[in-house]
C-alpha cells in the first residue's frame, strides 16, 4: 500500500487546523469522487453532521481548492464541481446527465499550442472537455 497522506499530515502542510467538521468535509468529497458538486458534498456532510450549515461546507471547501488539496473541474451547466484527482487529465462530460468522467492525459495526443497566441502567458495546467453524450443518454434520445 502507498503511504497516502492523512488528511492531518494534508492540512498541516498547508497551515490549517484540524477540525472535526472540517475532516468531516474532506472526507465527504473523497467518498464522493466523479467530481461532485458543493450540492452533493453538503448532502453527505449533513448525512454526518446534521448540524453542519451549507455555508460551513462552502467556506470550507473554498479553504480545500485555495490550498491546492482540491481543485475545480471548472464550470459545467452552471455549477462548480470539485476534483479530487490532482494528476494531469481530461474530462469526459455528458450533457445529458452532467456526470464527468476523468480522461487519461495519455487518451488525448499532445496538444500543440503556438508560442505566438501564448505571449507572456503561463501554463500551469491544461484540461480538455469532452462534451457529449454518454451510452444511457445515447440510448435514451434515440
Ligand atoms: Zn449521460
Ligand atoms: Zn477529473
Amino acid at each position: 500500500m502507498p503511504n497516502q497522506p492523512t488528511f492531518r499530515d494534508l492540512c498541516h502542510e498547508r497551515g490549517l487546523a484540524v477540525t472535526h467538521q472540517r475532516q468531516v468535509i474532506y472526507e465527504a468529497v473523497m467518498s464522493l469522487q466523479d467530481h461532485p458538486s458543493h450540492e452533493m458534498i453538503y448532502e453527505r456532510a449533513l448525512s454526518k453532521i446534521p448540524s453542519v450549515s451549507l455555508a460551513t461546507v462552502y467556506k470550507n471547501l473554498h479553504i480545500f481548492l485555495e490550498s491546492g488539496m482540491l481543485q475545480e473541474v471548472g464550470l459545467h451547466q452552471g455549477s462548480i464541481r470539485i476534483e479530487t484527482n490532482l494528476k494531469p487529465h481530461h474530462h469526459l462530460v455528458c450533457t445529458g446527465c452532467k456526470t464527468i468522467w476523468d480522461l487519461d492525459e495519455k487518451e488525448l495526443r499532445p496538444l500543440q499550442l503556438s508560442k505566438k497566441r501564448l505571449g507572456g502567458f503561463k501554463i500551469k495546467r491544461i484540461s480538455v472537455d469532452v462534451l457529449g453524450l454518454c451510452e444511457s443518454c445515447a440510448a435514451a434520445q434515440s
